[in-house]
């Protein structure tokens, strides 16, 4: 290790009394010599009053009696260890009636009795060691000169005063698990400014009310749906609003959609086979398959995708030129743009930006009937494409692939079950449907932009089947609608629009909304309120990831004590 503050033996310096007053100083206390050996620094302090307070009577006294030293350790300086020879007075009480003839003068600003530290140092290691556990602490105190063994550690974060809460008038309430299915405890939040403020050892009715009773001023919670704390808050708290936390409240609708799909998983696959087969059946009337079917596919995916691909070329051939007109380099271009540099040269030389090579290169048109007909008997793509090459197609079989499958997607699938178009559609519509499983199709319904990309509006095959089954079912339209509105109208601000939701809902064919409202009704004031105050939970739920992390740092071996004092006083993540 280097050491920084070497000097030779016999060059022990000092400092002068004023620049030790302006480095160390402390009001009250008087550093009156000092010596810098190697990388110490010894400081000598007394108090500058003439007189001390009996601590028995109060009286003062200046009668000095005696003096003894305590040797302290203070915030390093410059990478030396500080320590100060603090040398404390013993006054004689000369009060005749007070039972204490000799009492030592108090030790405050500079220090606590008994204690080996500064009061300085003591609170900077309060700051810092309820931030990390007690061996990092350990470690850390040593860096600085001012080393702690790790059970001194815990002493001095035991120490620190909890704070008192007196003016509390907003909270958040949640569980945590101490033991993750075995014991639970509660955290307070303060709602204002998110910071945690108590940690109680149960989620007990009895204990969370007697903390409440403790903190009449608060006058909103809020919390989970769980009764056992709106129980404990009408006990505890009868004038306190309860506040429903509105992301539980969506989830629990989700939860009951979700249930209400696996129960009704046979009906929505009939459905959406009917619906299928009904398509099939009109597609095939109105002569699916004719050529006019090749240039009406705009609304298909795949054209979406190539028209958003286009789109995205354009606007890049266009920046490119914007910046060549203002003549940047080909280089500077790239970097300003992060793309690649030969991409800059491609459109760099480009005049206009040229339609992408159309699928039509190839002679398809001259041979769709001759394909529709291979279609017709069910044929696979290879067969097709020989009979069609036969005939005198340029196209490879690789580009003739790609074009078959982006016209006829629906009998690409065909030629793997391989059974055609219309003799049997239900095995495979219902090998489609079996590919969307019952939980995707609740992420789906739930979140109508699930699959879609942000950047390109690109979306997924999961997706697009997902909205095709959704919109072959009525149920599921109607609790997507459910859904959907009942969300809007927790975060509208208006309780109004909740009793007219309800009022529509109330009488629904969908059993599980209809539960579902049933729970609304046992805790509306809170739904309601939920809907009024801006307030929510969210923010305790973070402070309960917060605790998981702090219960982590310390190996899961804290004690319930110290982890309340760590989640509370910390101050970091
Ligand atoms: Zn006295």
């Amino acid at each position: 290790m280097n050491d920084y503050t070497s000097q030779t033996k016999d060059n022990n310096f000092s400092i002068n009394k004023h620049s030790l007053q302006a480095i160390f100083g402390i009001p009250g206390v008087e550093f009156y010599n000092s010596v810098i050996r190697d990388n110490l620094i010894l400081l000598s302090a007394r108090l500058k009053a003439k007189t001390a307070k009996c601590p028995s009577c109060e009286k003062r006294s200046k009668s000095v009696h005696s003096s003894y030293m305590r040797k302290l350790t203070d915030l390093s300086s410059s990478g030396r260890a500080v320590k100060i020879i603090f040398k404390v007075r013993k006054f004689r009480c000369r009060n005749s009636s007070c039972t204490q003839t000799i009492f030592s003068e108090q030790h405050l600003p500079l220090t606590q009795r008994y204690s080996r530290l500064t009061e300085r140092t003591t609170h900077y290691l309060q700051r810092l060691l309820v931030e990390v556990s007690a061996r990092k602490g350990e470690y850390i105190s040593s860096l600085f000169s001012i080393k702690q063994s790790s059970s001194t550690c815990l002493r001095i974060v035991k120490s620190i005063e909890m704070p008192d809460y007196n003016e509390l008038t907003t909270i958040g309430i949640d569980d945590w698990a101490y033991r993750k299915g075995k014991t639970y405890g509660t955290i307070i939040v303060n709602a204002i400014n998110h910071r945690p403020i108590e940690l109680l050892k149960s989620r007990d009715k009895e204990e969370v009310a007697d903390w409440l009773k403790d903190h009449n001023s608060i006058l909103y919670i809020t919390r989970d749906r769980s009764s056992s704390y709106s129980n404990a808050i009408e006990s505890g708290a009868p004038k306190a609003a309860q506040i429903a936390d509105r992301f539980h409240l969506v989830k629990n609708l989700g939860d009951h959609i979700a249930h209400e799909i696996r129960l009704e998983y046979k009906t929505i696959k009939n459905s959406w086979l009917a619906h299928r087969k009904s398509l099939c059946q009109s597609n095939e009337n109105s002569s699916s398959l004719s050529s006019g079917d090749l240039e009406d596919k705009s609304d298909s995916p795949y054209h979406k995708h190539t028209n958003c691909v286009n789109h995205r070329k354009q606007e890049l051939f266009n920046r490119i030129h914007e910046l060549k007109k203002l003549n940047y380099s080909q280089r500077s271009i790239a970097k300003a743009l992060n793309i690649n540099r030969n991409t800059v040269r491609y459109y760099f030389e480009m005049e206009e930006l040229l339609p992408r090579a159309t699928i039509y290169y190839n002679n398809y048109g001259d041979f769709i009937d001759l394909i529709k007909k291979g279609c017709s008997q069910g044929l696979s793509v290879r067969t097709i494409f020989v009979s069609v090459k036969k005939q005198g197609f340029k196209g490879n079989q690789t580009s003739f692939y790609q074009w078959f499958n982006r016209h006829f997607p629906e009998y690409q699938s065909k030629k793997r079950i391989l059974a055609p178009l219309s003799s049997s559609p239900v095995v495979y519509e219902t090998t489609r449907f079996n590919s969307m499983s019952h939980n995707r199709l609740v992420i789906h319904l739930t979140n109508s932009e699930w699959g879609v990309s942000k950047e390109t509006g690109e979306c997924s095959k999961s997706h697009i089947l997902a909205e095709e089954i959704i919109n072959s079912s009525l149920l599921l339209k109607n609790m997507r609608e459910a859904y959907n509105t009942f969300r809007e109208v927790l975060y509208s601000g208006d309780e109004l629009k909740l009793d007219q939701w309800l009022e529509k809902y109330k009488s629904t064919n969908i059993k599980r909304i209809r539960s579902f409202i049933n729970g609304i009704n046992h805790d509306l004031e809170a739904i309601k309120n939920a809907i009024k105050y801006p307030w929510s939970n969210g923010v305790v739920e973070g402070h309960v990831n917060r605790l998981k992390n702090k219960k982590r740092e310390m190996y899961g071996r804290a004690g319930f004590e110290l982890l309340r004092r760590k989640v509370v006083l910390s101050n970091s993540g």
